[in-house]
């Protein structure tokens, strides 16, 4: 399979003939870092487009992007809600509220599991709206015309690999030990919304023991609510803690293949 990483958390995988995303995100501010070149208007394909939560930074896009593809749009409820008031069609969105809730393509096989939201740390917190200081009516209107919904974690079976997609970094340890039940090939995990995101990836890592983790969401996506986050702690504590673990980390817009 190709893996291409879109910056945020946006992926974009493929498979034989088949191209489906995931949490495609492509919007940015002037400030961001790194540029993001590729527009939302020229994305035509993903035949099948899942979603973590419903934040502006997961699914601002995804109209635009389904609107183009026809794709169908796997999502929350309350993320459902956002994209039909945004203008995707109703028949273009699957409401995902049960846990495990899992659906077959010819190519490969798809499985939401119910997942939890990072908790936004005090220290952070206080730093973002020093940041945002009195701009804080402009970006107001995106942080509440877009809210969480049920946070889903989505494990695919592609070419007999399992890849694990975590959208926001907030697993108890119970989620993760219940996942790890089943072999975790690569593990695509989120650095973003905490001071302490190394540790709690690192702990994402232990648990779940992948073969390859991909870090992502680290890039400084919309500032001053974002920031680029340092994830040397995390490659360090991989090295030292899970040293059978490979460890990508990969640019923006680029493709592996594994
Ligand atoms: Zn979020």
């Amino acid at each position: 399979m190709e893996i291409t990483w879109w910056g945020t958390a946006g992926f974009r995988i493929k498979t034989g003939r088949t191209v489906f995303l995931i949490d495609p995100y492509l919007s940015r501010n002037r400030a961001a870092e790194p540029v993001q070149y590729l527009r939302p208007e020229k994305i035509r394909e993903g035949e099948q487009i899942f979603i973590s939560h419903g934040h502006f930074d997961h699914i601002l896009d995804v109209p635009i992007i389904a609107g183009n593809s026809d794709g169908i749009v796997y999502c929350s409820r309350v993320a459902a809600d956002t994209l039909i008031s945004k203008g995707l069609k109703r028949k273009q969105i699957r409401v995902v509220d049960t846990d495990g809730f899992s659906v077959d393509f010819d190519d490969y096989h798809a499985q939401a599991f119910f997942s939890q939201h990072v908790k936004f740390d005090r220290w952070l917190v206080l730093k973002t709206l020093a940041q945002i200081n009195v701009r804080l009516l402009r970006y107001l209107p995106m942080l509440r015309d877009y809210p969480q919904g049920q946070v889903l974690s989505w494990r695919f079976v592609i070419e007999d690999k399992i890849l694990h997609f975590f959208g926001s970094g907030g697993s108890p340890a119970d989620e993760l030990e219940r996942l790890a039940c089943k072999e975790t090939d690569i593990l695509l995990i989120p650095l973003q919304g905490h001071t302490n995101i190394c540790e709690i990836a690192l702990e994402y890592v232990q648990v779940m023991q992948p073969k390859i983790v991909i870090p992502h969401h680290q890039d400084n996506f919309y500032p001053p609510i974002s920031t680029t986050v340092d994830i040397n702690p995390l490659i360090d504590g991989i090295r030292r803690e899970c040293p059978r673990t490979d460890i990508r980390v990969m640019g923006i817009n680029e493709s592996i293949i594994v």
